[in-house]
């Protein structure tokens, strides 16, 4: 079917800073879903991220209802990055809600109730409408035409800026000749045929007072395969389910959409929300499930973990994924152990994925891509003192002085951080061991 789509790419403006997962892309998985080494940000892990690849697959497939995954590992071993990935692998448009197990606990709102909000926040709605193309307005024409007699298929993409009728008469012109040169004059009005996607004359209009002769083929309108005419687009807007609570609700809520100052509506909002008001809601919507990841789940106490247990059978829930870096723990809330602190009965429900320490090696790599990520420009010999304090401490610790070097080198006005900056930051801020160390050493000078 010969078929004319305008559409608009949604505003994807997200506020980015550089966190600590900014240069996680996806999963670093190719096509039979093996992990490259070293891809979208993605270092070694490869058992974990080859087992999140095949949950992926099976939420792609909608076979995951009912359960959910269990990031199990070290502090610091890639869990948090590798729940990110699968949400960055699932598309732009998943929603992606991260929250701590001890986050749910506040005076504000009941355990429930915030739990119910993470859930929210990672249920997206994207809505489908319909808008007239606006004069001067900048469209994405896509163009898809099947193979006909001796011709292969063809599809393409166009941009246009639109200037009231010109659009139509670009479009046209533009059109035809991705299509393939069909003989048209100016001022023709045209049809495109359903089946063959053939471009047919239905005659021409006078209209026009100017000579469009000169300017090669130009039509007068493009008409869809129903005769309407083309001065449509089609827009999807996402936004949350958490958002649009927080439209519907009254006073507090409402506000929360304002900026301080002027009182004005977030452009973030404002840009996801209107057209559909305006439309008065008649636009088609679907539900995109995305990923609510629970971090440090063995915070929970035994009511929260009812709550999930119940909230999973939902047909409407994201993808839940738990991390926790415990072993076998009280479950919060009662006088029982249990493997992570989590009910069997939860647990019976999970897909456990566990976490290994990284090599010299690999935290090597990912030093190089953090330093890429925060533009800061490290000597080799840096990093290589980076990778050493990384084995010796943590991972995390590492990263944490790529800033802080940073700042030492502007200090000193130098341009490459050097291992100087590195052993300057390593001095000022302490990793666990050594201070601990410096705990029992002093702590008669602390409070008990
Ligand atoms: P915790 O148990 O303390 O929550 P975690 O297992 O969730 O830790 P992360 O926060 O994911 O660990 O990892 C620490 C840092 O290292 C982050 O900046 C993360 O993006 C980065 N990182 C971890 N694993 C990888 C990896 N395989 N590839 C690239 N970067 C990684």
């Amino acid at each position: 079917m010969a078929e004319l789509k305008l559409s608009e790419s949604r505003d994807l403006t997200r506020i980015e800073r550089i966190g600590a997962h900014s240069h996680i892309r996806g999963l670093g998985l190719d096509s039979a879903l093996e992990p490259r080494a070293v891809s979208e940000g993605m270092v070694g892990q490869t058992a974990a991220r080859k087992a999140a690849g095949v949950i992926l697959q099976m939420i792609k497939d909608g076979k995951i209802a009912g359960r959910a995954v269990l990031l199990a590992g070290q502090p610091g071993t890639g869990k948090t990055a590798i729940a990110m990935g699968m949400a960055k692998s699932l598309g732009l448009e998943t929603p992606f809600a991260m929250v701590s197990g001890s986050e749910i606990f506040s005076l504000e709102m009941s355990k429930t109730e915030a739990l119910m909000q993470a859930f929210r926040k990672a249920i997206g709605v994207r809505i489908k409408e319909e808008t007239e193309i606006i004069e001067g307005e900048v469209v994405e024409v896509q163009i898809d035409r099947p193979a006909v007699s001796g011709a292969a298929s063809k599809t393409g993409k166009l941009t246009l800026k639109s200037t009231e009728m010109e659009t139509v008469y670009d479009l046209g012109a533009k059109m035809i000749e991705a299509l393939g040169k069909e003989k048209v004059q100016s001022g023709d009005v045209i049809a495109i045929d359903k089946a063959s996607g053939k471009i047919t004359k239905l005659g021409r209009s006078f209209s026009r007072s100017r000579d469009y002769d000169a300017m090669g083929p130009q039509v007068k309108f493009v008409q869809c395969p129903d005769g309407e005419l083309q001065k449509r687009k089609e827009v999807v807007h996402c936004v949350t389910l958490h958002e649009i609570d927080v439209i519907n609700s009254r006073t507090q809520g409402f506000l929360a959409l304002f900026t301080g100052d002027t009182g004005e509506i977030r452009a973030e909002v404002r840009n996801k929300l209107t057209p559909r008001w305006q439309n008065g809601g008649k636009g088609k919507a679907d539900i995109v499930p995305g990923v609510l990841f629970i971090d440090e789940v063995h915070m929970l106490d035994i009511e929260c973990f009812s709550f999930l247990n119940r909230a999973l059978e939902n047909e409407m829930a994201p993808i839940l994924v738990v991390a926790t870096n415990r072993g076998i723990t009280t479950i919060r809330g009662t006088n029982y152990k249990s493997p992570h602190g989590i009910p069997i009965d939860l647990l019976d429900r999970l897909l456990i994925i566990t976490t290994q320490p990284y090599t010299k090696d690999e935290i090597r790599k990912i030093v190089d891509i953090r330093c890429q990520e925060e533009e800061v420009e490290t000597s080799e010999e840096a990093k290589a003192l980076l990778t050493h304090i990384g084995v010796e401490t943590s991972l995390r610790y590492a990263i944490n002085l790529i800033t802080a070097a940073a700042l030492a080198c502007q200090r000193r006005k130098g341009k490459l951080v050097e291992s100087e900056d590195i052993t300057r930051a390593y001095n000022l801020f302490l990793d666990v061991k050594r201070s601990t160390q410096y705990l029992i050493e002093y702590q008669n000078q602390y409070m008990f």
